[in-house]
């Protein structure tokens, strides 16, 4: 295997790996390990040029920083991506050789489940490398992260209603939920029994039909579901679904949902701002995952105990972004980076390592 190691101003290593006899063709980016080891997913996807891979997963790992430094978890943000197609390379090979890459880390990076990879894929990767999380409970792992994100998303939930409609009854409010996944279908479940209103939608009709016979859950047409009347909307399925056609027909005055990215560009953060809709910073609501995969990097290992715990404070968390909001007049998505910036500058200067430069570079 080949690995070149690729400069990138701000990020503390960011290294290429082509392996001809699987055909791996793979790039790890450490951003930055000043609060812990870089813990970020692994990431399949069908790449145009490395470039693309390249711009994606420095993207994602400086995120990854950022998550978990306002999740407090004591780790730092790392990413790693295969370029692949995931109908044809999910191969026992191709992963083997990913984890000697990861491997050649020495545990500066640690991979995890990201779009296009599943457990196998990470058990093949676990045979040459232990810096594997999120594998299955049986193997003393922490499992499927999902129900762990819907449960901080609903947590977060808390802290969005007192924030804007001065109240913690959360069944007193109207939802809107699009996409009915793993974690959004738990968060449905959940509003559902607190007797909460909510309108939803998925492009799967199935999972559309199932969420239709809970009770106070109706379902619209996925084009529909921006200009519902609601007063919470929950982006819980792709990115880039807050832009500048669906924020000026939102009727909601809180975005608060799991899904990665939902921003399409930063200073959509503004234009909700402007529009008076108060945004949870998806980076800060979405934590629950990251929070329960770091429980299991711990000396002491996996406890659920202690992640539903750690996962509760995604309450405190928004509470902080709201405050330094209000405080310094920022939006929460601003006042979210700020948060993560501090507490980077003050483990730097406990560390007495300089500051950093963090300036992406994508
Ligand atoms: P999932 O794949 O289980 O669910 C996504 C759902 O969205 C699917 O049911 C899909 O049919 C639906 N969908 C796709 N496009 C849609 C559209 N245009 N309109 C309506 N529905 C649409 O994914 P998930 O694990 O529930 O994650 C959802 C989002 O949350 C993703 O953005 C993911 O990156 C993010 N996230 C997930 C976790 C986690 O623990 N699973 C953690 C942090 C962030």
């Amino acid at each position: 295997m080949k690995i070149r190691e690729v400069p990138v101003e701000g990020y503390e290593t960011v290294a290429v790996a082509e392996d001809p006899e699987s055909s791996l063709h793979a790039i790890i980016a450490i951003h930055d390990t000043t609060l812990g080891p870089a813990l970020g997913g692994l990431r399949l996807w069908k790449y145009e040029t490395e470039e693309d891979a390249l711009t994606d997963v420095l993207r994602l790992a400086r995120g990854m920083t950022y998550k978990s430094a306002c999740a407090n978890t004591g780790l730092g943000g790392g990413k790693a991506v295969i370029i692949g197609d995931s109908e044809t390379d999910l191969t026992e090979s191709r992963f083997r050789a990913m984890g000697r890459f990861v491997e050649t880390l020495g545990g500066r990076y640690i991979t995890a489940e990201d779009v296009g990879i599943g457990i196998r894929e990470l058990e093949w990767l676990r045979k040459e490398t232990r810096y594997v999380t999120g594998l299955s409970r049986r193997v003393g792992s922490s499992g499927n992260p999902s129900p762990f994100t819907a449960r901080g998303v609903i947590r977060g939930l808390f802290a969005c209603a007192e924030e804007r409609f001065g109240t913690s009854h959360l069944d007193r409010l109207r939802y809107t939920v699009q996409g009915l996944g793993q974690v959004g279908g738990d968060v449905v479940r959940c509003l559902s029994m607190l007797g909460a209103t909510v309108t939803v939608t998925d492009i799967n009709e199935e999972r559309c039909e199932e969420f239709a016979a809970l009770p106070g859950v109706e379902v619209v047409p996925a084009e529909e579901i921006y200009s519902v009347d609601c007063d919470v909307f929950m982006p819980c399925a792709l990115g880039g679904v807050l832009n500048d056609e669906t924020i000026p027909i939102l009727k909601a005055q809180v975005v608060a949902g799991c899904a990665n990215n939902q921003l399409l560009r930063s200073d959509h953060a503004d234009s909700l701002h402007a529009r008076g809709i108060l945004y949870a910073p998806d980076f800060i609501i979405n934590a629950g995952g990251i929070i329960n995969v770091s429980v299991e990097v711990r000396e002491e290992g996996y406890d659920e105990r202690t992640a539903v715990r750690k996962i509760e404070n995604i309450y405190d968390g928004l509470r902080e972004v709201f405050e330094t909001a209000r405080r310094e007049d920022l939006t929460p998505a601003k006042a979210a980076d700020r948060v993560a910036e501090f507490r980077l500058e003050q483990a730097r200067n406990r560390n007495g390592s300089p500051v950093k430069d963090t300036t992406p570079n994508s």
